[in-house]
């Protein structure tokens, strides 16, 4: 079966990680800091910081802002539910804006709606929390435009999209955010097996992610109530996690890196090759903005909400590994168990009952994207 996503691991990869095993700190050595400096350097943002998965980075962002009980967190419901459950984990009450569901990215006039009626129930969210989908970046100046003004903090969730660019600079740079975060699960785009990385503008947001990683524990004796502590001593400040990533996996990604642009270049061509396919046919599919550059994390194609589960069917019986990408997040029972109800947010909810996503990944073969693409056509042919 194709897949539709998956990690390319390089001898260069493999080396790295045999190195790092060899070395004398396999976890809290040097690679996690030469990662987290290469990252932010290749993102163009000050500072970066490195944890155990993109859930714990988004969840240690929220940590960052003071997140908690009483406080409300809005995202969108077509993501994976991490982006949901941080401002759960906080205590915090999670809600959505609807998306565009030509692109599957955040409705900025949905944005714009729900913002004006909060303002007049006094329940403005304290973050917002957009997800580039597919890897190409939401409209973050819009998004800023409206959230600025009144106080909301931005979160972009871009677990897809690492090696993307918005108004050419890399997303991460976080011009009109608070934080960046990126997950390096095997199927995104760069892997470290698990892991995650959050940039940020802001040093002390930064310190304070660096702390609540590790147990919230602090080793600087500036940082310390005692005055004249001994050289063994450290002090837990607030709360913290064991959120660290490995120098294993440090060393992964670093190996890593160094082929993201020839990685999204890969997949850019490989879009290319769908979009080209099927334009003037039958077969629909997302829209990148022109003045983007997406990742493209994932290819989606909308079809015919009565044919979808044939189709999807009908194409992994063909050994095409087909997936969807996302059950609206707050058709989940856990979700559904908070209040939501199906028909809440009704463009997510007919973006999703048309989505197939098509396999897209650096090893897709031009014989087996030929083999994808006349499939599909040739299923798409009896389609009203
Ligand atoms: C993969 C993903 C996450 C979670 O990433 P992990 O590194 O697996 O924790 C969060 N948000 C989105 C949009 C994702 O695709």
């Amino acid at each position: 079966m194709i897949p539709y996503g998956r990690q390319r691991i390089s001898a260069a990869d493999i080396e790295a990680v045999v190195k790092a095993l060899q070395s004398p700190l396999i976890t809290q050595g040097p690679r996690v800091a030469a990662f987290e400096q290469a990252i932010a350097d290749y993102c163009q943002a000050p500072y970066g910081v490195a944890l155990s998965s993109a859930t714990a980075a988004l969840h240690v962002a929220c940590l960052t802002l003071n997140v908690g009980p009483g406080d409300l967190v809005w995202t969108v419901p077509n993501t994976f539910v991490a982006s949901a459950n941080c401002a759960r984990y906080c205590g915090a009450e999670i809600d959505f804006v609807d998306i565009d569901p030509t692109t599957g990215n955040l409705c900025v006039q949905a944005l714009a709606t729900k913002l004006g009626h909060a303002q007049q129930t006094g329940r403005l969210p304290k973050v917002l929390i957009p997800v580039h989908f597919g890897g190409a970046s939401c409209d973050m100046q819009a998004i800023a435009a409206l959230t600025k003004p009144l106080g909301i903090y931005i979160i972009e969730d871009a677990s897809h999209a690492i090696g993307g660019r918005y108004q050419n600079l890399p997303v991460g740079a976080c011009t009109y955010s608070d934080f960046t975060v990126f997950s390096f699960h095997p199927v995104k785009i760069i892997t470290t097996g698990e892991g995650g990385v959050l940039t940020t503008r802001n040093q002390a947001l930064a310190e304070r992610a660096q702390e609540l990683r590790s147990h919230g524990i602090t080793r600087d004796p500036k940082l310390m109530e005692a005055e004249h502590p001994e050289p063994w001593y450290y002090e837990q400040r607030e709360l913290g996690f064991n959120y660290r990533m490995t120098d294993i996996q440090a060393a992964l990604g670093l190996s890593q890196l160094s082929q993201l642009d020839t990685f999204v270049a890969t997949r850019n061509e490989l879009a290319s090759q769908y979009r080209a396919a099927f334009s003037n046919t039958k077969v629909a599919f997302l829209q990148v903005p022109e003045q983007l550059y997406s990742s493209y994390h994932l290819f989606v194609i909308q079809v015919p909400a009565a044919l979808r589960l044939q189709l999807f069917n009908d194409l992994r019986a063909a050994n095409i590994g087909v997936h969807v990408h996302y059950i609206p997040v707050h058709w989940q029972p856990d979700f559904r168990n908070l209040g939501f109800v199906r028909g809440q947010f009704p463009q997510s909810e007919l973006y999703y009952n048309q989505a197939i996503t098509l396999p897209l990944y650096v090893d897709l073969s031009a014989s087996e994207q030929e083999h994808i693409i006349n499939t599909l056509l040739a299923l798409a042919k009896h389609w009203e």
